[in-house]
């Protein structure tokens, strides 16, 4: 029986398309909006007679401050009124400076999100432009204030690191400034290079030069060594948070955690079963109109894949995986199975074994990618 449950609305409207991305979002639809939030009403209507309790919301996109304050407003209600939450519920809306204002931040808050998540990826404008953000640090600076003074106590800042022309002073540079900020939740990810984005074309065409590889390893140990230093602790290979602010909902995510995504594109896990919903805003708005499922994909978790899953998120999570706790859910000893692998990597002092926990060392986070790979090939030899 699912006794905790989070929830996901993805809003998939942006203001302008960042050169890096490759998430489901889109400019210039921004005329779907109303039909767009009636169809996820609709969505979430054929859920309505199961809901455990809920963990947390989390509207993220696109830019779900782009979309209509009201009709978010509007979302938020109908989940409150719904849906089985109660006080401690995490509930995050993803902001971007310069589509967010001071009142529409008060209006959230009054709603009930209680957690903002910044989009702010560098402090330095000309990497900003470099990526096609649409802000400036002093714009973010000014929706960060902006957040403090409308109620917010937990916010969350995400960072790049390794974009081109970055150097490792440059992001030394967003890291103490973004922590003298005192935010509670900072997530700092490797930049991805995403196959059929500008920014690929850039790099692959010469006009853009990304950081060398050793470069990008002194930014991720320099982040860590940084966050650490100053009160943040490292709970996630890309997430660091001050004491009691690791993302409920994102940890949800890392640990198995049910979950139900609504909206154009989004995945949900419920059960022994995942399925990803179309991904196009137009298409789904009609199917919701038509009463149709939105699902473009199912697939079933079977044995295999759930212990793929925990191996891949379990190391992922800092603390690990519990030895003990992986046996009972899937009758398997790991440090049996996989014993030479695991003396191998740890000889290379890229995993560790403490408290009965399978862990990455920080040698092993920087080569988390390969860890993971090796880890996994033995298991399904
Ligand atoms: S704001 Fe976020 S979702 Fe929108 S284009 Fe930029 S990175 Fe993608």
């Amino acid at each position: 029986m699912i006794t905790e449950l989070s929830l996901y609305l993805h809003l998939p409207f942006c203001k302008h398309k960042c050169y890096y991305c490759d998430f489901n979002s889109f400019s210039g639809k921004d005329e779907l909006m109303p039909d767009y939030a009636d169809a996820l009403i609709s969505e979430m209507q054929s859920f309505l007679p199961q809901s455990p309790l809920i963990k947390s919301v989390y509207f993220g996109g696109g830019t779900p401050s782009y979309f209509s304050t009201e009709l978010l407003v509007h979302l938020i209600q109908f989940i409150k009124e719904h849906f089985f939450i109660n006080a401690f519920t995490e509930v995050t809306i993803e902001a971007n400076p310069g589509t967010v204002h001071f009142k529409d931040l008060i209006r959230f808050h009054e709603a009930g999100f209680n957690r903002l998540s910044l989009g702010l990826q560098a402090t330095q404008d000309q990497l900003l432009q470099v990526i096609g953000r649409i802000h400036t640090w002093q714009d973010f600076l000014t929706s960060y204030k902006q957040a403090r003074e409308s109620g917010y106590t937990n916010i969350g800042v995400d960072l790049i690191f390794g974009l081109p022309g970055q150097t490792i002073e440059a992001w030394q540079d967003s890291l103490e400034r973004v922590t003298a900020l005192k935010p509670e939740h900072i997530s700092a990810y490797g930049l991805q290079l995403e196959p059929r984005t500008k920014l690929a074309a850039l790099v692959e065409h010469g006009s853009l030069k990304l950081p060398s590889e050793d470069d990008v390893c002194a930014m991720m140990q320099r982040t860590m060594d940084y966050l650490r230093d100053n009160g943040y602790e490292h709970y996630e290979i890309s997430n660091f948070a001050k004491p009691g602010f690791h993302s409920i909902h994102n940890t949800g995510y890392w640990s198995g955690r049910n979950y139900l995504g609504f909206g154009a594109g989004a995945s949900s896990t419920y059960h022994q079963d995942r399925w990803v919903n179309i991904t196009d805003p137009g298409a789904y708005i009609q199917v919701q109109k038509n009463r149709i499922s939105a699902v473009a994909s199912l697939e079933v978790i079977d044995h295999t894949i759930a212990i793929t899953e925990a191996v891949m998120l379990g190391l992922r999570m800092r603390k690990g995986i519990d030895l003990a706790q992986f046996q009972a859910s899937f009758q398997i000893a790991l440090a049996d199975q996989a014993a030479d692998e695991l003396a191998r990597l740890t000889k290379q002092e890229l995993l560790r074994v403490q408290d009965g926990r399978l862990l990455l060392t920080d040698r092993g986070v920087l080569l988390s990618n390969y860890v993971i790979a090796s880890l996994l090939a033995k298991l399904e030899e």
